[in-house]
């Protein structure tokens, strides 16, 4: 299990990003973007590092499709201040550029050669993140997304370099996050909790230590996965219903958290090996692609995770009105699919707009990415990717289902 050596959560906890950043140096270099920065939030923020007697610049340009050029500004911005800790302060992207930033000080050379499963060679700047939606987990995960050179592609560093020193988790921070963040954000989270939680459980090779970045499932992730369904299937709909409900956005966050925890080891699967050409294609949410594909993934790779499913439907469902006997699996899969309607996410790829003759392409991209495939329960070759990318663009999940004629 790996994890920020420190993770703190609660009301408020904002306002100790001061005093522990001022642990590391005198300087911060605060990677964030102009909105959070404003928000109640960002004045807890800035005040807290003022009162800590820390030096902050801020860096305020990180947006959800970080091109290339800001992370280079960010890297070139970031040497001349010479931090000693990086904040990364916002949703996904503000803190995936606050880990790019901090790998950049410390190791010279285009990002480009990190690209991949554990190329850093070694520790990077000390980094803390604070996010202001529950989602990504990237809080906690030693992932960063950032575009590829040419900024068609979306690319991932994924090394346990990467894992912030210090994970701060305040709900207030997320009260003024929009609806449709909230749900994208949100699903994306539910998808990490049942990827990592339905991943597939491979003996380790312990002379090949410290080995891939991704292990598959283990008891620690199991428990945190299966923690994560529960509480965000028990207020994901009261989120999006009320905006303020303090109790309901405290639980996507700690649900949120769990997810990053539990699939920071055992790693994301098919959804996620789909999302990335699909994004990159449709210049789509990172969160909307996966809770589209969420479905279409689930109801293929069922049959080979089938208790594992039913788990996650008992943790799913378990508040739900009326209480059922015994949970299926196929109830977790149908209970996700109803979650991704209620959000507003589009039916399928051709609504994303994803042309039928991009789906063999998008296919091929997607077994590139072993990483995460090697995670899936059930084996996903080519054809496989491609039966599930049919029935996505036409929005129809029977074919998928065991014993449909293909
Ligand atoms: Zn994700």
């Amino acid at each position: 299990m790996r994890a920020p050596r420190t993770i703190l959560f609660g009301w408020d906890a904002v306002q100790a990003t001061g005093p522990a950043a001022s642990d590391f140096g005198a300087t911060a270099l605060v990677c964030t973007d102009e909105q959070i920065l404003a928000s109640d939030g960002g004045s807890r923020l800035r005040s807290s590092l003022a009162s800590a007697g820390v030096h902050a610049e801020y860096f305020a340009a990180a947006a959800p499709e970080l091109p290339r050029s800001s992370i280079d500004q960010c890297l070139q911005f970031a040497r001349s201040v010479d931090p000693d800790v990086v904040i990364g302060f916002g949703g996904g992207s503000a803190m995936d550029l606050a880990k790019v930033t901090a790998l950049g000080l410390t190791h010279a050379g285009e990002l480009d050669q990190y690209v991949g499963e554990g190329r850093v060679p070694g520790p990077i700047a000390p980094l803390i993140a604070v996010p202001s939606t529950a989602g990504t987990g990237s809080e906690v995960s030693p992932v960063a997304v950032v575009p590829d050179a040419a900024g068609t592609l979306k690319v991932g560093i994924s090394s346990p370099a990467l894992i912030p020193a210090v994970a701060i988790c305040d709900p207030q921070t997320t009260l003024g996050c929009p609806r449709s963040v909230t749900a994208f954000a949100g699903l994306d989270a539910l998808v990490h909790a049942v990827e990592s939680y339905t991943a597939a459980q491979r003996l380790p090779d312990w002379a090949d230590y410290p080995g891939p970045v991704f292990r598959g499932a283990n008891p620690l992730t199991a428990e945190l996965a299966l923690s994560a369904v529960s509480l965000i299937g028990r207020s994901f709909e009261r989120v999006l219903d009320v905006g303020d409900d303090r109790e309901a956005r405290a639980e996507m966050l700690m649900g949120s958290l769990k997810a990053g925890l539990s699939f920071a080891q055992a790693g994301n699967a098919g959804v996620h090996a789909l999302q990335y050409p699909v994004g990159a294609q449709t210049h789509t949410p990172h969160g909307l692609g996966v809770a589209l594909l969420a479905p279409y993934v689930f109801q293929y790779v069922l049959p080979s995770a089938s208790q594992a499913f039913s788990e996650v439907a008992a943790a799913l469902i378990s508040e739900a009105a009326e209480p059922s006997p015994i949970p299926s699996a196929q109830m977790a899969v149908d209970e996700i699919a109803r979650l991704v309607e209620v959000a507003g996410v589009p039916r399928s790829l051709a609504e994303l707009g994803i042309e039928h003759g991009q789906l063999s392409g998008v296919a091929r991209e997607a077994t590139s990415i072993e990483r995460l495939l090697r995670n899936s329960p059930r084996r996903l070759q080519v054809d496989d990717l491609e039966r599930i990318l049919e029935a996505a663009w036409n929005g129809d999940r029977e074919p998928l289902k065991e014993g449909a004629l293909k």
